[in-house]
C-alpha cells in the first residue's frame, strides 16, 4: 500500500483543504492505489466495491483535469442505476465545492427528457448518467461527447448484468479515441474483459482486498435441515437479532416474493424489492426501508444494485450466493462506515462444498453456529419504529424539508425528535414519524399548509 496522505498527491491546495473539511483525512485503500495513476492520466481498472471510496478516487481525477473555463462536457460517468448516478453526482459536487462554477449534470432514465435537454443546452462540465438515457441523448443529438477526455464506467459488472452492453458500446463509439478511461467493477466476468479490451489502453489493474475486517462485520454460518427448514431458520434469525434494517438476499425474484409472503403471515414487516417494479414503486420502497418504516427488505442481487442504505444492521443470505465475490459484496453492505454489522448465511448439508470454497477465498475457517432455539418462534417480531407519510407535493411545488418540519412541529404538532428522514421527489415527498405520533402528524399536515397550499397527505401502507 502506498502513502495514505492526500497531500502526497499533486492536488491543489484548495482541493486538499476541502477534503479536510469534508472529513477525508486519509486516503482509503482504493484511493491510495489508484489516484497516483489516475492523476497521471493512465487508464485504470479497479476492482472495488461500493463503500471503498471509489467515487472520490475517480472524482478527484475528473476534477483535477477539468478546465472550468471551457464550458462543455469533458467527463462522462456511466452508472447502472439512477440511485447510484445520484449518489455519484452528490459526491462529485461535494468534492467540487472548492471549484466554483463546476456544473455536474445527471442524465438518468425514468425522468422526462425535456428538462434534461434544457439543462444540456445550458452546458455542463461533467455528465453522470445511466447508459440507456445517455445513448438516447446521443441519438437525439442533444448531447455530444466530442470534448470528453475522461470516461468512467462505474460498477461495470452490474451495468452489463442489467443488459446495457449495447448502449455502453454505442456510447463508447461516440467518445474521442484520445481519452482516459477508468473502469470500476466488483467482479470480473468474461463480458467485462471484452469491454476492457475494446475501451481501455494499456490499463493499470488494481485489486483492493475485498475481505472485510472482522471487527466491523461478524459473519455467522448456520446449517438448516428438515427439522428447522430454511424459512423457519430465517424467522429465527430475524427474531434473535431484532434488526431495525435487515436485507435478505434470495437468488430468484420468485423466491423473494414467496419469502415476503411467508414473513408477512408470520407478522414481520417485510417488502420485496424486485426487478418488475417501476421506478416510482422502487423509490417508495427504498424510502420506507431507509427511513425505518419497514425492517426487512428481501431482494435479489440484481434488484439490490445501487442501493446505498447506511446503518444496515443485518444481512441474511437466504440462499448461498453462487459466486464467492457476490457473497462478499452482499455481506459488505452491512458494517459500513466503521459501524458494527452482522451477516448470517444459511446453507444445507449438500452445500458444504460451496462453503469450503468460500472459506478458502476468505482465507479463514468458517465455523457453523447453531440456529436459535425453536422456542423463539413464540416471540412477536419487533415492529419498525417509524411510519411514513406521503405528501402529494415535492420539488416541483417548491416544497423543502424545512417546510415539512415547520408544518409538523407547530402548536399541537409533534416534537422534532419524533421526526425521521425526509425524502423529496419531484412530485411528492415522504416524511417518517414515530409510530406513536402518526395520527397527530397526519392531522397536522393534512389541516395545515405547505408553501401556502394544502396538499393531500396519507399514510403509506405496504
Ligand atoms: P463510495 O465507495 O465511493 O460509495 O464511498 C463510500 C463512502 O466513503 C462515502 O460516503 C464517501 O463519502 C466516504 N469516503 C470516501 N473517501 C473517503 C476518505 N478518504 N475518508 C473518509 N471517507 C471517505
Amino acid at each position: 500500500m502506498g502513502p495514505t496522505q492526500f497531500s502526497s498527491l499533486p492536488l491543489e491546495e484548495a482541493v486538499l483543504s476541502n477534503l479536510e473539511s469534508i472529513g477525508y483525512h486519509q486516503m482509503s485503500e482504493v484511493q491510495s492505489q489508484t489516484l497516483p495513476h489516475i492523476l497521471n492520466g493512465r487508464d485504470v481498472i479497479a476492482q472495488a466495491m461500493t463503500g471503498s471510496g471509489k467515487t472520490a478516487a475517480f472524482g478527484l481525477g475528473l476534477l483535477h483535469h477539468l478546465k472550468p473555463g471551457q464550458f462543455r462536457v469533458q467527463a462522462l460517468v456511466l452508472c447502472p442505476t439512477r440511485e447510484l448516478a445520484d449518489q455519484v453526482a452528490k459526491e462529485l459536487r461535494r468534492l467540487a465545492r472548492c471549484l466554483p462554477n463546476t456544473k455536474i449534470l445527471t442524465l438518468c432514465g425514468g425522468m422526462p427528457m425535456g428538462p434534461q435537454t434544457g439543462s444540456l443546452e445550458h452546458g455542463a462540465h461533467i455528465v453522470v448518467g445511466t447508459p440507456g438515457r445517455v445513448a438516447a441523448h446521443l441519438r437525439k443529438k442533444t448531447l455530444t461527447l466530442e470534448h470528453v477526455t475522461r470516461f468512467v464506467l462505474d460498477e461495470a459488472d452490474r451495468m452489463l448484468d442489467m443488459g446495457f452492453q449495447d448502449e455502453v458500446d454505442s456510447i463508447t463509439k461516440c467518445l474521442p479515441a484520445e481519452r482516459q478511461t477508468l473502469l470500476f467493477s466488483a467482479t470480473y466476468p468474461d463480458s467485462i474483459k471484452k469491454v476492457i479490451k475494446r475501451s481501455l489502453v494499456d490499463p493499470v489493474t488494481i485489486k483492493v482486498e475485498q475481505v472485510h475486517d472482522d471487527t466491523t462485520i461478524r459473519q455467522y454460518f448456520h446449517k438448516f435441515d428438515a427439522k428447522t427448514p430454511r424459512m423457519t431458520a430465517l424467522q429465527l434469525l430475524l427474531l434473535k437479532h431484532k434488526p431495525e434494517s435487515a436485507l435478505v438476499f434470495c437468488n430468484t425474484r420468485i423466491e423473494s416474493r414467496e419469502v415476503v409472503e411467508e414473513l408477512r403471515i408470520a407478522g414481520f414487516n417485510a417488502i420485496a424489492l424486485h426487478g418488475e417494479l417501476d421506478q416510482k414503486e422502487r423509490d417508495q420502497m427504498l424510502v420506507l426501508f431507509a427511513n425505518k418504516s419497514v425492517s426487512v427488505m428481501v431482494a435479489t442481487d440484481v434488484a439490490a444494485r445501487g442501493i446505498d442504505i447506511n446503518e444496515l444492521d443485518l444481512v441474511i443470505n437466504f440462499h448461498l450466493a453462487n459466486d464467492v465475490e457476490v457473497h462478499v459484496h452482499r455481506v459488505g453492505r452491512t458494517g459500513r462506515a466503521g459501524s458494527q454489522g452482522v451477516a448470517c448465511t444459511l446453507y444445507k448439508n449438500s452445500e458444504q462444498n460451496q462453503l469450503d470454497k468460500l472459506a478458502e477465498f476468505l482465507g479463514t475457517e468458517l465455523e457453523t453456529t447453531p440456529l436459535p432455539s425453536l422456542q423463539m418462534l413464540n416471540e412477536p417480531p419487533v415492529k419498525p419504529p417509524m411510519v411514513t407519510l406521503r405528501i402529494e407535493g415535492g420539488r416541483k411545488q417548491k416544497v423543502r424539508p424545512g417546510d415539512i418540519v415547520g408544518a409538523l412541529t407547530g402548536a399541537g404538532g409533534v416534537a422534532a425528535t419524533q421526526l425521521g428522514k425526509i425524502d423529496l421527489f419531484d412530485m411528492c415527498s415522504y416524511v417518517a414519524v414515530e409510530d406513536a405520533v402518526a395520527k397527530t402528524a397526519l392531522r397536522k399536515l393534512g389541516s395545515g399548509k405547505l408553501k401556502g397550499r394544502s396538499f393531500r397527505v396519507r399514510k403509506v401502507h405496504h
